[in-house]
């Protein structure tokens, strides 16, 4: 077999020590890969990348298309980027595949039976980092939920329990706030999920259902999100199941994948204390990615067994119960000596069926029937109640395009408001066309009266209709 070139990153703080002891369990069980190793993180950030990896770093990751990565420390302070975040987006790692597995009664837990797999949409939503103030009181984030990503992110996931075995799949959405953004992503969950009859699903409400995970995780088997969601809830999930030093994560894109820990670089630990199991799960889900399913099932287990023996690293060791401190050096010593054994009492893995998944490329549905219908004219404006903001602003719309509403963040302010209402300096005015469609000239006219009447045009947001449905949340109240 030849070896599989991969690109291997030591980072900072605990990372070079646990990447050694990883890399040499890897090579002890017969792992046929050549690591390319690249430097990344706090000593290129101080050197005024303010990306922290160099350019040269990206030629082998797109060479080798295969990134294990060790956690790396983020210097304090403003104007460096999140290395994490960038990998992600430049190299089109959409998803996040972590599990999180309790190992009772080796590793404490209240939740013994737990093993739930959170597949995290990995590129969208409040990540997106398009933020802006727009006045002197409002901050914006943009969320952005694409129909191509919800249908990549859960089509991966019911891929994924397809070929592991796994029984049911979540959704967990904020659907009933976020209608037209949440509502797409489980619009497509319940449209794709129908392709999978062996499997089951369900969706919460992701209040309720991140309380019933944090409660009850063994009635969970994989739960796929948007990422805001996802990011939270698999630390939570992650620490539930014994500890945030145990459980490794696997980014997938289409082109590319990058393996690590879930946890950060520790800097408050000494020189071979840490745990390297982590980044050993993570490199557990790069073999399976690069076919080395054999390996992979072999260290997996000889893990397992280690555990079970007691010989515990001291972020898990329990006087009394744990037979053994170990150092991360000596762990994974224990790890390699046990190569080739099964665990005894803990259930032993089987990886015949893994691999990389191949996604069929997602079809684009055909363009709609695209009308404008109105525009929503964002203002900055603080000189009294919105009464008298309705009241400037009416002489400013058409027949076509008449003033229809205003709201402050989000609630109805007029017509009809309530004097209770808390204002702030954002005012959302919606100019509507009661029938017809209009022009985009319309948009442009109505701004330059508004503009040439002293209002401060802040943004404006285009009003559609896809087909005659309307593109825009309506507003209630
Ligand atoms: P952390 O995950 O590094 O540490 C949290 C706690 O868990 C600490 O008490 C630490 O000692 C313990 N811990 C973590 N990994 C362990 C292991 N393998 N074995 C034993 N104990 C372990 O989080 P933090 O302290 O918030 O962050 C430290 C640095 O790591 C920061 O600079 C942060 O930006 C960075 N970070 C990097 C990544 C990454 O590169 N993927 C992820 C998270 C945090």
């Amino acid at each position: 077999m030849s070896r599989t070139p991969i690109t291997v990153a030591y980072g900072d703080g605990i990372g070079p020590a646990i990447m050694q002891a990883t890399l040499r369990i890897l090579e002890a069980a017969g792992a046929q890969i050549e690591p390319e190793v690249i430097e990344i993180g706090e000593q290129v950030y101080l050197r005024g990348n303010s990306s922290g990896i160099a350019d040269s770093a990206w030629e082998s990751l797109r060479r080798t298309r295969v990134l294990l990565k060790s956690p790396i420390t983020t210097p304090q302070g403003s104007g460096y980027k999140s290395l994490n975040v960038s990998t992600r987006k430049a190299l089109g790692l959409y998803a996040n595949v972590r599990p999180c597995v309790a190992y009772a009664p080796f590793v404490p837990t209240r939740h013994p039976q737990m093993n739930v797999v959170i597949v995290r949409e990995n590129e969208e939503d409040l990540y997106a980092g398009i933020e802006h103030r727009q006045t002197e009181e409002v901050f914006q984030c943009l969320k952005l939920i694409t129909r191509p990503g919800c249908e990549r992110i859960v089509r991966y996931a019911f891929e994924y329990a397809r070929q592991q075995g796994r029984q049911r799949v979540t959704c967990f959405v904020k659907d009933n706030i976020m209608k037209m953004t949440d509502g797409l992503f489980h619009q497509v969950f319940n449209e794709i999920g129908a392709q999978y009859p062996d499997i089951a699903r369900d969706s919460m409400i992701v209040d309720i259902g991140a309380a019933r995970l944090a409660d009850t995780p063994e009635r969970f088997d994989v739960i796929v999100m948007p990422n805001l969601y996802g990011d939270i809830l698999s630390d939570v999930a992650a620490q539930i199941a014994g500890s945030v030093g145990m459980a490794g994560s696997a980014n997938i894109g289409d082109q590319c994948a990058m393996f690590e820990a879930i946890h950060g670089s520790a800097p408050d630990l000494a020189d071979d204390v840490a745990n390297p199991s982590g980044l050993l799960h993570g490199a557990i889900q790069m073999l399976l990615h690069i076919g080395q399913a054999g390996v992979a099932e072999s260290i997996h287990n000889a893990w397992l067994r280690t555990l079970e023996e007691g010989l515990h690293t001291a972020d898990i060791f329990r006087a009394g119960q744990s037979q053994q401190l170990l150092g991360t050096r000596a762990f994974a010593d224990a790890v390699i000596e046990r190569l080739g054994e099964l665990p005894k009492v803990l259930a032993p893995v089987t990886y015949s069926n893994s691999g990389p998944l191949t996604l069929p490329e997602v079809v684009r549905a055909k363009p709609k029937k695209k009308d404008l219908v109105g525009v929503d004219v964002f203002l900055q404006w603080r000189e009294g109640p919105p009464n008298q903001l309705g009241q400037a602003l009416k002489p400013h719309g058409t027949q076509e395009l008449p003033l229809q509403l205003i709201t402050n963040r989000g609630v109805k302010v007029w017509p009809q408001g309530f004097p209770e209402t808390f204002c702030v300096d954002h005012w959302r005015c919606r100019f509507k066309s009661p029938a017809e469609p209009i022009g985009f000239d319309d948009v442009l006219a109505l701004q330059v009266r508004l503009h040439d009447a002293g209002f401060d045009v802040v943004k404006t947001e285009n009003l559609y209709n896809f087909d005659g449905e309307a593109g825009f949340a309506a507003v209630h109240g």
